[in-house]
């Protein structure tokens, strides 16, 4: 999109036209993926359409399937409709990256991964459904399963996605009187023995003590082993249940590019030049987590790291490229030296490593802010995103599952389905309260009991303290 976006702007009237294809109708700035979980962001202010933004260029929405470069053909699949191929001149591969998992029995049928705003949000949405469940449930087993959040990977995304969950489920805890933080269980497993690489030693060493001071078990030197049912098998020889695992154990190259005639690393990542040109191959160009991209800051053999620092930077300079070879100008190398990293471990909390620069707590954080609100595209989603920002020093945050959003249409199924029970047949089971009486909890439904209320009727939730008015 950063690409697309600046040739748009300087393509003269005639000279190209850009295409761009992709199945999201939206780019997604991945930093900002954790404060969107913890409801510090609107999910839509961390996405940037691209039809209002690459208004300039055609956007088809679909997934490219394979390439055959040297027909300069694209296998195009549209999200609905026939397969067809897509010829062009010039070739940006820049499908980034996916998740690096492993044959663990059980993470294919139960995890999920961190890397999009609908995975962002359906964790945010489990966490607190699971949080609505275990207070209203007496069953100690239950409530601890569903308390249990397990991630696995310490990298950035996993570290700031942990911290950032654990510290809105911490906040929400308040509305929860029969919950309080210490019934919850954050368990971070890492196989290294260090959490953060993108940080020195040192930093990496501070946010590890940090999370543990809060409470969250930091399980390095760590595998898992099985997670099959959600019965989570340390290497250790720990064992425990949890119905939440999150994989954020790294990326690799997208499976997409085995699909085509461009040269591969043996990581599966495009063999690409300093200037940013498929290694050999005319007319074709690539960046981001996909790219070998030489990292001429660091010597032979050395490539740059995936991350966005690297991915904006170069995105704007391909584009650049382009323009000069297309106008028969010189190109120029990518040169970018790492500037070191900066993670948010939660409201007013954060560390960052930047030239050298040392820094914690809230001025990590306010860090963190700064630099990715520069980053963001867009003058528009930067206003948006400080507006939330700016929301949240006045009111608390959202805590509110919007979990039926998964599947909007059930109600109305079960509404029209023939064989939907008519009201005055709904199971006891199902709604304990409503049947209060014949359960011979000795109250009619939707009452208001004042003065003190009997032992019996308090059925639901452990903590409520006797003696009070209950409404049902
Ligand atoms: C939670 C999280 C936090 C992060 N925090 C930071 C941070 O603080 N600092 C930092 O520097 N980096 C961070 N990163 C890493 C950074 O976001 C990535 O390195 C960066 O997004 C890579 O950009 P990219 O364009 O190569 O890939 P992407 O941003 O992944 O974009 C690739 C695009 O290609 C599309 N695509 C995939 N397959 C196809 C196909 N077959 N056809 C068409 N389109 C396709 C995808 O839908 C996607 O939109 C973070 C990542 C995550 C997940």
């Amino acid at each position: 999109m950063y690409t697309a976006l600046r040739l748009q702007r300087r393509l003269r009237q005639g000279e190209a036209t850009v295409t761009v294809v992709e199945p999201n109708s939206y780019m997604t700035y991945q930093p900002f993926l954790p404060e969107a979980a913890a409801g510090n962001l609107e999910p839509r202010h961390v996405v940037v359409p691209l039809r209002s933004v690459l208004n300039g260029c055609r956007v088809v929405s679909g997934s490219v399937t394979g390439l055959n470069h040297a027909q300069r053909r694209a296998y195009i699949a549209p999200n609905q409709g026939t397969p067809y191929e897509l010829h062009y001149d010039v070739l940006v591969g820049c499908p980034g990256s996916v998740a690096r998992t492993l044959p663990i029995p059980g993470l294919a049928e139960l995890g999920i991964g961190f890397k999009s705003v609908a995975e962002a949000i359906h964790i945010r949405n489990k966490v607190i459904e699971r949080m609505d469940s275990a207070a209203s449930s007496n069953d100690p087993q239950l409530r601890r399963r569903a308390l249990t959040f397990v991630f696995i990977g310490g990298g950035f995304a996993g570290i700031e996605a942990i911290a950032e969950l654990e510290d809105m489920a911490r906040d929400a805890c308040k509305f929860y009187p029969e919950l309080s933080p210490s019934d919850m269980r954050w368990v971070m497993v890492e196989a290294s023995g260090r959490v953060l690489p993108e940080v020195s030693p040192a930093m990496g060493l501070y946010t590890l003590k940090q999370l543990e001071h809060r409470g969250i078990e930091m399980k390095i030197n760590t595998r898992v082993k099985s997670l099959v049912d959600g019965h989570v098998v340390l290497d250790s020889g720990e064992e425990f249940d949890a119905e939440t695992i999150i994989w954020t154990a790294g990326v690799k190259a997208h499976p997409l590019l085995a699909n085509t005639d461009l040269p591969l690393d043996e990581r599966g990542r495009i063999k690409a030049t300093a200037f940013l040109q498929v290694d050999g191959v005319e007319q074709a160009w690539t960046a981001g987590d996909c790219a070998a991209v030489p990292d001429l800051t660091r010597g032979e053999g050395a490539t740059t790291s995936p991350s966005a620092q690297h991915a904006v930077r170069q995105a704007r300079l391909l584009a650049n490229n382009i323009l000069a070879d297309l106008r028969g100008e010189p190109i120029a190398p990518y040169e970018h030296r790492y500037a070191g990293s900066v993670a948010s471990l939660g409201l007013h909390k954060g560390v960052a490593d930047v030239y050298g620069m040392k820094l914690r707590g809230w001025p990590a954080w306010l860090m963190h802010r700064t630099y990715h609100l520069s980053r963001v595209p867009t003058f528009n989603r930067k206003a948006r995103v400080l507006a939330d920002w700016t929301l949240a020093l006045f009111f608390r945050r959202e805590i509110v599952s919007l979990g039926a959003f998964a599947d909007p249409r059930a109600g109305f199924r079960e509404a029209a389905s023939p064989s939907a029970a008519p009201a005055a047949q709904v199971s006891t089971a199902s709604a304990p309260v409503l049947s209060s009486k014949s359960a011979g909890h000795g109250e009619p439904n939707a009452s208001v009991t004042g003065g003190r209320k009997p032992a019996a009727t308090r059925t639901v939730g452990p903590a409520k303290p006797s003696g009070e008015t209950s409404v049902a």
